[in-house]
């Protein structure tokens, strides 16, 4: 229980423009709004969710640049072995996000890029996608050991059964 392997897609507010220097990318701006980078965990989503919303941490991957500077962050996790983040990804692409900054997050993979902008539409297209919870950080701060748990998602569809079976 403790380790749900899975994948996530992590939607973060920018307040502010920013500039961040982003490992091999190099210095990349980014404007304000509302960006979505999808990641998966295969040694558990609750741990790797929770270290992205946790501000202090060592930057070890290009998210770590921009998760440090969000003003709000929430994430919708899938649990077990698919959809994959790159199917997350088009699946994005397909809500009309757009790429954000080429090779972001996708240095191990064929996809453009795993992070996207997203308007108000594609915002609330990605919040719709169907997925089996919702992660937010702990409300208030105290140290980045909280793990989010998974809230299970569709609570207000009573009794609709869930798509597939999980673990
Ligand atoms: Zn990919």
């Amino acid at each position: 229980m403790s380790a749900t392997p899975g994948s996530y897609i992590l939607l973060l507010r920018l307040g502010d423009d920013a500039e961040a220097e982003v490992g091999s990318l190099g210095r990349l701006r980014f404007s304000s709004g509302w960006y979505a980078y999808t990641g998966s965990a295969r040694n558990g989503l609750e741990a790797r969710v929770g270290r992205h919303f946790s501000k202090a941490k060592a930057m070890r991957w290009h998210i770590d640049r921009l998760s440090a500077l969000s003003a709000e962050s929430l994430a919708l996790a899938f649990l077990g072995e698919s959809p994959t983040e790159c199917s997350l990804a088009a699946r994005l692409i397909d809500a009309g996000a757009e790429p954000a900054h080429k090779g972001f997050g996708s240095s191990d993979c064929r996809c453009g890029t795993h992070l996207f902008r997203l308007d108000g539409g594609a915002l609330r297209k990605a919040l719709g996608l169907p997925c089996d919870g919702v992660m937010r950080p702990p409300s208030c701060g105290g140290g980045g050991a909280a793990r989010p748990s998974i809230a299970a998602a569709g609570k207000a569809e009573k009794g609709r059964p869930r798509n597939g079976e999980i673990g």
